[in-house]
């Protein structure tokens, strides 16, 4: 049964603070104070407000050494802000004519009510009660001064908000572009457990493999393909990326919030002395056993993310710079994988990979350079697995990774569509209904990373960026299916390309 889903209609915030005053007042100060606040607070609350809307001061009292406010407001206008511009507007006024500043803001209550009907209750940092009420939820949030100063409040309003939409958006769309004719079918095995048998592959870790001669033999034909006839053509030029990802950067991108189950992580030792391992290497000789939990101890907290898009590094190779947009488009790819994956228990064969390899091809410019770029690479994928590879194959608008990567479920409202993927029909598998493989796609990102990584333009213009991924292994996979082991019944292109190798030294 679906449950329904929460429509917040409004939030409505309620701050009781203190302001410390950095000395006591004296004589009449107090009045002078009380009186500056209660005539001048109002309007300075209401900017930026929309009418009816405007922070409401519930309570207002000043004595010796602080002011003390309550502000009601609702979702334009925040109550926190209210205090903060209560904070700013008081050091101004008062420091020239007294001397008198605020030394700083204690937030007392912290109280935030979400509006709507069906609202979940749902787990938020910060959060110290909740309570469904009659109108919605209701949340109080433990915060200080420095929360208020760095956007925690908002952060945690929006992530409520996300968090709401969250089930709607897991319904993916899918929608089908544009298809190859359908090929007879000429193989009907599972290339999987024959690449194994064959001596293509040999398994080193649950979605890590050797990949022997022949197999690599075949990955590269593809891959140099993808380079020569969908990458080049469009001028795109080689790169080398990195592999370690900080997390700031993994954080940037979206992913620290959005697949931290996905990525896999790297640490440093705890020191450079080998002598500080001392208790670890002598466990390692007594008890002959690697003991990861004893070596987790020894250990520094995670750096690093592994690259799991393989683009991240692009975006922040422009980050803090300011481009030109009259310079033509930036064009790359890095050819240098692998990119890494946690898939959680979902391994298959040489299909769902822990580790695999992929051409990463990324674009960067003028809005309409990079969706011209990211639908001419669609275009050259399909004509080479359609007439060179002669597989059947289809594309498919669908709802953009990259997003769902960020934790970001809200729709932009764009024209231009977000990711094309690129499946390729798998005849072991059965029918044509349901039977294809994710195997490419291609992306605008819109300005998100631009916005994201804090890109700028020399003259503020609109920058996109882009990216389309494949997998290789999944490139290999597919193909196997569609024409199986005999390369005598391979296309022309790829027979001519096919060096025949020597089976492994293994006797099996
Ligand atoms: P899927 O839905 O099949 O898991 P995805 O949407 O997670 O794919 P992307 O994040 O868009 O895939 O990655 C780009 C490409 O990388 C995919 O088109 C696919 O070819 C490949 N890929 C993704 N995950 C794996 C994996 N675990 N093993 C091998 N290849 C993969
Ligand atoms: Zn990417
Ligand atoms: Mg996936």
């Amino acid at each position: 049964m679906e449950e329904k889903q929460g429509v917040v209609k409004d939030v409505r915030l309620r701050v009781s603070a203190d302001l410390h005053l950095s000395r006591e007042l004296r004589g009449d100060e107090v009045e002078k104070v009380a009186e500056y606040a209660v005539s001048s607070f109002p309007s300075i609350f209401s900017r930026g407000a929309l009418k009816d809307e405007e922070p409401r001061i519930n309570e207002l009292t000043v004595s010796g050494e602080k002011l003390s406010i309550t502000v009601e407001s609702g979702r334009r206008v925040r109550a926190h802000e209210a205090v903060k511009r209560a904070r700013k507007a008081l050091s101004e006024e008062l420091g020239p004519k007294m001397g008198l500043g605020v030394r700083g803001i204690s937030v007392k209550s912290f109280e935030v009510t979400f509006i709507g009907d069906c609202l979940r209750e749902v787990k938020l940092p910060f959060a110290k009660k909740v309570e469904k009420i009659k109108e919605g939820m209701k949340y109080w949030l433990d915060v200080n001064e420095s929360d208020l100063y760095s956007q925690v409040p908002d952060r945690i309003i929006s992530l409520f908000l996300e968090k709401q939409e969250e089930h709607a958006a897991a319904r993916e769309v899918h929608k089908i572009v544009w298809r190859s004719s359908e090929k007879p079918v000429k193989y009907a095995a599972d290339p999987g457990p024959l690449l194994d048998e064959e001596g293509w592959v040999k398994r080193f870790y649950p979605g890590i493999w050797y990949y022997l001669q022949p197999y690599a033999n075949l990955l590269r034909i593809l891959e140099n393909m993808i380079v020569e006839k969908v990458a080049k053509p469009l001028g795109f030029q080689e790169v080398v990326l990195p592999k370690l990802i900080p997390l700031e950067v993994a954080k940037k991108k979206g992913h620290l919030a959005g697949i931290p189950s996905e990525m896999l992580y790297v640490c440093e030792p705890g020191s450079r002395e080998v002598s500080y391992f001392e208790d670890y290497t002598d466990l390692v000789k007594v008890l002959n056993e690697p003991r990861p939990e004893v070596l987790k101890q020894f250990l520094k907290e995670p750096v690093f993310t592994l690259p799991y898009a393989q683009c991240e590094p692009f975006y922040e190779l422009f980050a803090g710079e300011t481009l030109n947009l009259d310079n033509p488009p930036v064009k790359l790819y890095d050819r240098s994988g692998f990119s890494f994956r946690h898939e959680a228990g979902g391994l298959r064969s040489l299909e769902r990979l822990t580790a695999f390899t992929r051409i990463e091809i990324v674009y960067l410019g003028r809005p309409e350079d990079v969706a011209e770029t990211r639908d001419r690479l669609i275009e050259n994928y399909l004509s080479i697995l359609d007439k060179t590879l002669d597989m059947e194959v289809r594309s498919a608008e669908v709802t953009p990774v990259w997003m769902a990567h960020a934790g970001v479920v809200k729709d932009v409202s764009r024209n231009v569509s977000a990711t094309f993927d690129i499946e390729a029909y798998l005849p072991f598998r059965g029918d044509r209904e349901s039977e294809w493989l994710e195997i490419a796609n291609a992306s605008v990102h819109y300005d998100k990373y631009v916005d994201w990584f804090n890109i700028k333009e020399r003259k503020g213009r609109e920058v996109w960026t882009g990216c389309s991924g494949n997998g290789l292994e999944r490139w290999v996979y597919a193909f196997l299916a569609r024409h199986g082991f005999n390369v005598e019944n391979w296309p022309v292109e790829v027979k001519r390309l096919w060096a025949s190798y020597k089976p492994p030294i293994m006797d099996t």
